[in-house]
């Protein structure tokens, strides 16, 4: 929740978890001492429940049919345990027959009828369902099939319909006591606490996720520090003996037997049991390589550390990650990983953070002729031809300024044209200008802050485009500049070299220089502005005659009323004929006067 990533991969990992919530329920059995347990996801439809179904293996199936039904219910068990689960789960039409018992529905205290039915299996939760006819298509079918009864307990409106089928979406609780007029997705959350309250069942919590196989049979993969013993089973490596390497072998293909290549290098194998000092051999799986990525981030800020993952000092300056930039196609695998080893760590007090990345950023993809890029549809831009032809420097800020960066974009080989025009011109506007010592104007303080101020701003909020247009109308702007002073002075010019410099290193570098400075210009720090010198001192105002706009003034930005009328109709006193009868300012935009 608090992480600054984008919502879809947050949803992607939390459906992907899947947690919900459910219950267990024990229906009692009318007329003897026994109970059948049900898990159901929907305990909130309980008091829709108007029928169970047992798998016909179920232990009381057999039991729980009455005289008349007995022969029938055993006929049903064999022809049931004669089918695959593969055949039973499929079959479109659902077979069943009733036992003769009753179960009592624990909140309606109404008996209903325990059914078999080969659709539920025995292996599957406790292998007897209860059913909600009116919320279940299966049920529902069922129901209709053999004449049970069907209660509607939610509806949208709160009003009881005539279903023609399963009711499946949200809505108001009806038909069911004491949650009546809940919302149902409330119910779904609140009603398995209140079931365990009343004694009648026990709140659940269920994931989607599934355990996942850890060990490889490849040799490329972090060893897994086990050692097997024949006395005392699996013991694990003596933490002063780890980390355990890989060994050096001059062959790491597969074996072709689905064996770890590990399990031929004997002498790396073989080993003694650290408890009972017998011959034991080492675990020779590895690791999956997500293993390995789900931490390595933290190794990058402290990699010569060889006593801990990462020294407390380190992890306090750097970590966590402030911004991870990767593909959507990461987000339920490696993201996820990562975010489960990290907590683990906090756990464990390793690191003092639990989430690994602050904010996550997923770049777009950029296609040509409307298709992703690839070498068997042909549509494949070389960047050797674009860089031969235009420099890596036009390439990189081309790339940067083909679209939102967390958008898909289309590549237009035109557009690098542009690109590569405007960093001639800004080669050129250096040069022109370098030696000329022109003073800085009040007009190029406002642009130097101005400029830096717009280029920070939007490569902060990740804009990258925006910061290439930006570029461009600056470049303009400067030019403009230095065509009416007679040049411009040197701190705007050093300042937009600066500010280029990560777009464009090579440019940059060699500007630099030009400009007589040794050394990098990566040594510089990011250039500062002051939101004082942005603003404009002088603003031109619109002077308009009965309406009409008859001309301009400029005027001080803090002048007072009386000042600025002042100032207008000196300006229009040869157009000011007839006797003045209203004056109007709109501050900072507009005079009309009235005249008769
Ligand atoms: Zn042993």
């Amino acid at each position: 929740e608090k992480l600054d990533w984008p919502e879809k991969v947050k949803k992607m990992q939390s459906d992907w978890i899947g947690k919900s919530y459910g219950a267990e329920v024990d229906f009692a059995i009318d007329g003897i001492d026994k109970s059948i347990r049900v898990y159901t996801t929907r305990p909130d439809t309980l008091y829709g429940a108007t029928f169970m179904v047992l798998a016909p293996e179920h232990d009381l199936a057999a039991k729980l049919a009455i005289p008349e039904q007995k022969e029938a219910v055993e006929d049903y068990i064999y022809k049931s345990s004669m089918r695959s689960s593969v055949d039973r789960l499929q079959d479109k039409e659902k077979t069943g027959i009733f036992t003769g018992s009753y179960a009592i529905n624990p909140v309606t205290k109404k008996p209903i009828p325990i059914w078999l039915s080969d659709y539920v299996l025995a292996d599957y939760g406790t292998g007897a369902i209860m059913c909600v006819p009116a919320h279940d298509d299966r049920d529902f079918d069922f129901a209709k099939k053999f004449g049970i009864p069907i209660v509607q307990v939610i509806s949208k409106d709160g009003k009881e319909e005539e279903l023609k089928e399963a009711y499946s979406q949200p809505g108001i609780m009806i038909n069911s006591g004491e949650w009546n007029g809940m919302d149902s997705e409330k119910a779904k959350n609140e009603v398995p606490e209140l079931l365990e309250k009343q004694g009648i069942g026990k709140k659940t919590v269920n994931y989607k996720l599934r355990d996942w196989v850890f060990s490889r049979q490849r040799y490329w993969g972090e060893p897994i520090p086990i050692i097997h013993c024949e006395h005392c089973g699996t013991v694990p490596v003596p933490e002063e003996e780890l980390p355990l390497l890989l060994p050096e072998v001059e062959k790491y293909e597969p074996t072709g037997t689905g064996e770890s290549p590990l399990a031929n290098i004997h002498e790396w194998v073989n080993t003694t049991c650290p408890e009972c000092g017998k011959p034991a051999k080492r675990e020779t799986n590895t690791m999956p390589q997500w293993a390995g990525s789900s931490w390595y981030f933290l190794r990058y800020v402290d990699n010569k550390n060889d006593k801990e993952l990462v020294s407390k000092e380190k992890a306090e300056k750097y970590l966590p990650v402030d911004m991870y930039i990767g593909g959507v196609e990461h987000a339920v695998l490696h993201l996820l990983y990562s975010r489960f080893y990290t907590k683990f760590l906090k756990d464990i007090g390793v690191v003092d953070f639990d989430e690994p990345f602050v904010k996550l950023f997923n770049q777009g993809m950029i296609g040509k002729d409307g298709a992703k890029m690839s070498k068997s549809k042909g549509n494949v831009v070389s960047p050797d031809e674009l860089i031969k032809d235009y420099g890596c420097d036009s390439l990189r800020l081309y790339e940067l300024f083909v679209g939102p960066p967390e958008l898909d974009s289309e590549w237009d080989d035109r557009g690098i044209d542009g690109v590569y025009r405007f960093i001639n011109r800004f080669y050129n506007l250096i040069m022109d200008n370098k030696n000329k010592t022109v003073k800085a104007t009040e007009e190029m303080v406002k642009l130097r802050n101005r400029f830096v101020y717009d280029i920070t701003t939007r490569l902060e909020s990740f804009s990258l485009n925006t910061v290439v247009s930006g570029f461009m109308e600056y470049n303009n702007k400067m030019l403009d500049i230095a065509k009416k002073s007679g040049g411009i002075d040197c701190k705007t010019l050093e300042t937009a070299i600066i500010l280029l410099a990560p777009f464009v290193p090579h440019v940059s570098q060699e500007l630099w220089s030009q400009m007589g400075h040794e050394g990098s210009v990566f040594n510089n720090t990011w250039p500062s502005y002051d939101k004082e010198k942005m603003k404009d001192s002088e603003i031109e105002i619109a002077v308009q005659i009965n309406g009409k706009t008859k001309g301009t003034i400029m005027i001080d930005a803090n002048a007072s009323k009386d000042a600025v009328l002042e100032t207008a109709k000196e300006a229009m006193a040869d157009k000011l004929t007839g006797t003045i009868i209203k004056e109007i300012y709109v501050p900072g935009k507009i005079v009309n006067i009235v005249v008769k």
